[in-house]
């Protein structure tokens, strides 16, 4: 009987397990191993960064509903990885041997790559939205800015691949500061190393461009594009603009309050410099199956994988990874992993379709990418309210999955069935 084990309790790790236990025969073993003993639902972090949502009612307990799923879980972090013996030691001093691995450890945040750049915790001026610890110091962070309001920058650096929470953020942002009644006093400026608004690492969905910018433009949200930070400073930040060849062409000095900024991501600390793995970055390399070519008993799913960009940009941005897609990825891998344990080869591929619901706190903007890679059989953009509920009822839908140990493959076409809806209404 075989030994799976998934590193990395996060979107893609929890529902590989559960969708795993589906799949696997009944006397496999399936381990769960994360750094965390909780899960957290990292889309509605920007809830949590201005008071929308308290930070445990996104985050739920392991132990308990793994268990009900005969899933092993072991709560300690990976130090190291040692694919040509597969095994994995912990930093409780646990060495674990599997049969099958799925990776799905997400991001490591590169603050250090820029000066100053990070949430106090690790020593920098900015606020981060990326885990949901940050994202409770982010709203202790609000709550003393709005007793002294002034000017605020949000946005993407330099090789940041993950750009809609920010376009979520600056209107989320936007509506509360309009309920405190002091959005007046609080000049908003976006800041992205997108070569244009509404580009988000996909070369545009649909009319993302002219939507966001007219947005932007009724809310008063200023932008900088091409843009690479050189520092964050105490109250503000240096920034480099270039020209479409990458030129330097404006240096400007925003002052800043309050700054969120998304990093840009690299693999975990334990996968970097594993030959064959991983790439420079440490990103895991995969084929169309979701399997290392390598070590072709690691497959890996999520953040974590490595895709090469959607062509050159005059500042260099990554592609995002989005929940859905992260879930075609999980479907693939558990079938293919049972094809491998009946001696059959893999044949299941992710659908790669990106489905990205963006709240602005009243509405909201979704979009559509099938595939996400351009062309595009469907390259749709929509907007309204209804966006806005259909975040919400996502985020209870996702969190109850996560209770209860529900497996995931209707939850792609539910939203594809919410929005062909909504379509045919209009
Ligand atoms: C602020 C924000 C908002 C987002 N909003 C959306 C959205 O609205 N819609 C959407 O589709 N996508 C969204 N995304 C993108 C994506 O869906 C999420 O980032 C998602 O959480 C990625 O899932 P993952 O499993 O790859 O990584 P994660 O969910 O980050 O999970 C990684 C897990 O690995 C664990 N781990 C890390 N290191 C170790 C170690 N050494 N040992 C053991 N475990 C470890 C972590 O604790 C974590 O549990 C958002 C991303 C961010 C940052």
């Amino acid at each position: 009987m075989a030994h799976v084990v998934i590193l990395g309790g996060g979107v893609g790790g929890v529902a590989m397990a559960y969708e795993m236990r589906e799949q696997a025969r009944r006397d496999d073993t399936i381990t769960l191993i994360s750094d965390r003993d909780h899960f957290q639902f990292t889309p509605s972090n920007p809830w949590v960064a201005v008071g929308w949502r308290a930070p445990d009612r996104i985050r739920v307990p392991l132990a308990e509903p793994l268990a009900r799923k005969r899933i092993e879980f072991l709560p300690y972090a990976a130090e190291r990885l040692d694919p040509e013996h597969s095994k994995i030691v912990l930093a409780n001093g646990e060495t674990v041997a599997y049969d099958y691995l799925v990776i799905a450890t997400g991001p490591e945040l590169a603050f250090d790559e820029i000066e100053g750049f990070g949430p106090e915790s690790v020593g920098g001026h900015t606020v981060s939205i990326c885990t949901t610890d940050h994202a409770a110091e982010a709203k202790a962070a609000f709550d003393r800015f709005v007793e002294n309001p002034g000017p605020v920058v949000i946005g993407a650096v330099q090789g940041a691949s993950c750009f809609g929470p920010a376009y979520e953020f600056a209107f989320i942002l936007d509506t509360e500061l309009k309920r405190r009644r002091i959005r007046d006093r609080v000049p908003i400026t976006f800041v992205t190393s997108e070569p244009y608004i509404g580009h988000m690492g996909l070369d545009g969905v649909g009319n993302s461009k002219g939507l966001i910018e007219a947005a932007f433009r009724e809310r008063d949200i200023k932008w900088v594009i091409n843009a690479k930070v050189e520092r964050f400073r105490t109250n503000g930040l240096d920034v480099v603009e270039v020209d479409e060849d990458g030129a330097e062409k404006k240096r400007r000095q925003l002052e800043s309050r309050f700054t969120m900024m998304l990093p840009a991501f690299r693999g975990i600390a334990p996968l970097q410099n594993i030959d064959g793995l991983v790439n420079p970055r440490g990103f895991v390399l995969t084929d169309r199956h979701q399997r290392n070519e390598a070590f072709p008993n690691i497959f890996s799913v999520g953040v974590c994988i490595a895709i090469p960009p959607v062509g050159r940009t005059p500042v260099p941005v990554g592609v995002p990874k989005t929940g859905f897609m992260i879930e075609s990825m999980v479907s693939a891998t558990a079938r293919n992993i049972r094809q491998l344990m009946e001696g059959r080869d893999p044949t299941h591929e992710a659908t790669w379709n990106a489905i990205c619901l963006a709240d602005f706190g009243d509405t909201g903007m979704a979009f559509l990418a099938m595939p996400q890679i351009p062309p595009r059989n469907v390259n749709w953009t929509g907007s309204g309210k209804w966006v806005h509920l259909a975040k919400i009822g996502f985020e209870k839908y996702f969190i109850h999955k996560v209770r209860r140990g529900l497996t995931v493959p209707s939850y792609e076409k539910l939203a594809l069935d919410l929005i062909g809806a909504h379509k045919v209404r209009r």
